[in-house]
């Protein structure tokens, strides 16, 4: 497995992070299979979504407000409820695949990290799967 961190500036915030997958599949040598990427947070997630527009994002922090807004009925202590929700609702894993060492990622797609309880640092885990020859 491979390890890499974020920094995030804002309480909620999408960063792109395929440039450092991407890196990474190339120096582990995978040719084909598949890459785990894994966010081990419980107030985080890990997307993938349009990289054209830079609205795409504001307007996923708008429908992520409509959606899971902070409410006042919860409980939970830290105060951080909206983010646990979120963190549920986008999930902490997408696995993508990879062919002839490359993402095989869409023209406009995107790996986005999930900040939804920052500015912190935060760490991205990579596993990867090595497909049976064909
Ligand atoms: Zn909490």
């Amino acid at each position: 497995m491979k390890a890499f961190t974020v920094e995030t500036h804002d309480r909620v915030e999408f960063l792109s992070i395929t440039r450092q997958v991407a890196d990474h599949v190339k120096e582990a040598g995978l040719t084909d299979g598949v890459v785990l990427v894994f966010v081990p947070h419980t107030t985080a997630a890990v997307t993938i979504n349009e990289n054209a527009d830079p609205d795409v994002m504001r307007d996923m922090k708008t429908a992520l407000d409509k959606i899971a807004p902070n409410l006042a009925e919860f409980r939970h202590g830290e105060g951080n409820s909206d983010a646990h929700a979120r963190s549920s609702l986008i999930g902490c894993s997408k696995t993508i695949p990879v062919e002839k060492g490359r993402l095989a990622l869409g023209t406009w797609q995107d790996i986005y990290f999930c900040e939804f309880d920052g500015p912190r640092r935060r760490h991205v885990f990579l596993q990867f799967l090595a497909a049976m020859p064909a």
